[in-house]
């Protein structure tokens, strides 16, 4: 009997383990926010667990209704859905999938375990459903951003990168090629400064949004940053594919663009070329190829498309060693100025001499102004450059006026950016008074491109200038906007008849006609005439005929060093 009480009590203690472990079992089950599906092989039964209302709103009591899933899932799941819940290949003990449900959107995690008897069959399945959507939606947001600009919802460069990576490696092995076209917009950081930065993510995105019209499957388009994008093109056939897409482009900027607050914007746009196998051999190289290219259309006047070739490298690689070196060489000051002589045409008398400056590197090469001048004023070191010019001049300057007491007359090359600069006038003042020169012996040489940007504020300066007596000469006359018409209300004194002219005149009626015509007009408004670049006697005796006030030019006398002018003025003395 005692036997028997106490197999009661064991029992009863089980049976009070069991619930315990029962009731424990579900509450973590519940608490999981899972819910579970119990399959029973031998029975054919099956039981749901947990937050089962949570996921659907159906039964499942059989093996068969395990099909009911299907309507609830989006149509590309159903085949791994079908899956991961009929799986019984002998010894795969577990299989999941992420399913996006059709009406609630919710990404469920499904995920089946198996237990096998020793014999290898399936003995029970139990399926758990677990809501993942917070971290999918986190994942393809991740996703999302990896391949994705933000802005323009173009491919960013990263992805750009590589898809065009496997472009050109796909070129390799069929044997095609790949272009790569880099588009820059046209002064965008002037609308962005002026529209405001809102304004000018609109622009990037009303332009990101039409040039993804390009986008096909061999041709991706991305936005790198700010106003770059880039176009990747798979078998791009010659410049075929490339002009085609050009064409487009250019049919599209003749209209203007339309923004949000109703405002019509205008845009135009800089492009550079390059193609795989010719300009590189991979995707960096050719997207760089195509961006160097670009800074040609731009310096081309922007608006247009230039093509790679070797020559384009050659000089980008030449120019950036320029400027690395033009900065040594501003900070070393490795400058020299040399004079060329300016004569009457009338008596062949020593007028004045133009300062022109020399850069000698430190190989001993000879470095003309006309390659590092434009670097330097892109680059900004012409303003310290022209100070020293203008110091070193000057210094060399009084140095002869002490000497020889011969007047003669400074001219000085000043480029736009110095003539900016708000100190200017103030600048050249103060030299003047340390090396006692009086204004009216320097004259200052402008071109005409100086006054394009700004007009009035650079002619009010000018007026300035010429208020306390220092010439000025407008350099380079003819071979710019110049017209005739607008050199009436100009503040110069003296006109430059660019060499061009000068080196048709003895052979091309039409230029006489052009250069007689400026010379009449010119000393009707009371300017004088200098021809330059004048290399032969016959030019010399044309121009002397048709009354051009002054030459300069090898035929009479070459840039040279300081030493060379004092030879000239002893000349004269003598
Ligand atoms: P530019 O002001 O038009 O100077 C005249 C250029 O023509 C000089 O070249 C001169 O050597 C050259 N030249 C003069 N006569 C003849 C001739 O008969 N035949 C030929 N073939 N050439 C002649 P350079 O010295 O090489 O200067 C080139 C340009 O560099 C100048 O053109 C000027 O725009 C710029 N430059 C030179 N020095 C300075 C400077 O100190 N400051 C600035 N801002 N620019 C300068
Ligand atoms: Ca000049
Ligand atoms: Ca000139």
């Amino acid at each position: 009997m005692g036997n028997l009480e106490e197999r009661v009590d064991a029992l009863s203690t089980l049976n009070e383990k069991l619930e315990h472990d029962a009731k424990m079992l579900r509450l973590i089950c519940e608490t999981s926010n899972n819910a579970f599906l119990y399959y029973n092989y031998e029975e054919d039964s099956v039981q749901t667990i947990a937050n089962w209302n949570y996921f659907f709103n159906f039964p499942v009591s059989c093996h068969a209704d395990f099909s009911k899933f299907y309507a609830c899932v989006e149509e590309r799941y159903t085949a791994p859905l079908r899956e991961a819940l009929f799986i019984e290949k002998k010894g795969i003990k577990s299989i999941a999938t992420d399913v996006k449900m059709k009406d609630s959107r919710m990404w469920v995690e499904v995920e089946t375990s198996i237990i096998y008897d020793e014999k290898n069959r399936p003995t029970d399945k139990i399926i758990r459903f677990k809501d993942v959507t917070k971290f999918n939606s986190q994942n393809n947001e991740l996703v999302y951003m990896a391949y994705y600009d933000i802005l323009t919802g173009l491919y960013n460069r990263n992805y750009f990168v590589r898809q065009l990576g496997e472009f050109v490696n796909r070129a390799k092995d069929e044997n095609k090629t790949v272009s790569v076209m880099f588009l820059d917009l046209d002064d965008f950081r002037r609308m962005n400064d002026g529209l405001g930065i809102i304004v000018g993510d609109e622009i990037i995105q009303i332009f990101g949004q039409f040039l993804s019209e390009f986008s096909s499957e061999n041709v991706i388009v991305s936005h790198f940053n700010s106003d770059i994008y880039c176009i990747g093109i798979y078998d791009s056939n010659g410049t075929k594919a490339v002009d085609a897409i050009y064409k487009k482009i250019s049919k599209r900027l003749k209209k203007t663009f339309k923004l949000s607050s109703r405002q019509q914007i205008p845009l135009s746009v800089s492009i550079g070329v390059a193609e795989y196998p010719s300009a590189a051999s991979n995707a960096l190289e050719l997207i760089n190829c195509a961006e160097i290219v670009m800074f040609r259309a731009k310096a081309c006047g922007k608006g247009n498309i230039q093509y790679f070739d070797s020559k384009i490298l050659e000089d980008f690689l030449q120019n950036v060693k320029i400027e690395n070196k033009l900065k040594e060489a501003v900070f070393e000051q490795n400058f020299e100025m040399h004079f060329q002589p300016q004569f009457h045409t009338m008596d062949k008398k020593l007028r004045g001499v133009e300062a022109l400056i020399r850069w000698k590197d430190e190989e001993g090469k000879m470095i003309r102004p006309d390659v590092f001048i434009p670097i330097a004023e892109k680059n900004g070191t012409i303003v310290p450059i022209g100070t020293w010019v203008m110091e070193e001049s000057l210094r060399i300057y009084a140095g002869w006026k002490e000497k020889y007491h011969y007047p003669i007359l400074l001219s000085l090359n000043v480029s736009a950016i110095q003539y900016k600069q708000p100190d200017f006038i103030e600048s050249v003042k103060q030299l003047l008074e340390k090396y006692h020169i009086c204004p009216s012996e320097i004259e200052l040489e402008i071109t005409e491109s100086i006054m394009i940007d700004d007009f009035k504020a650079i002619t009010d300066k000018l007026v300035a200038l010429r208020d306390i007596g220092i010439k000025i000469s407008l350099d380079d006359f003819g071979t710019g906007y110049s017209s005739l018409a607008y050199l009436k209300g100009l503040p110069i004194d003296t006109l430059k008849i660019d060499k061009s002219f000068v080196d048709t005149v003895v052979t091309d009626e039409n230029t006489r006609i052009i250069i007689e015509s400026i010379i009449y007009m010119v000393k009707k408004l009371g300017y004088e005439t200098v021809a330059e670049g004048v290399e032969t006697k016959e030019q010399f005796e044309y121009l002397n005929a048709i009354d051009c006030d002054i030459i300069q030019g090898y035929y009479l006398g070459k840039p040279m060093p300081s030493y060379g002018i004092e030879k000239l003025i002893e000349r004269e003395l003598a």
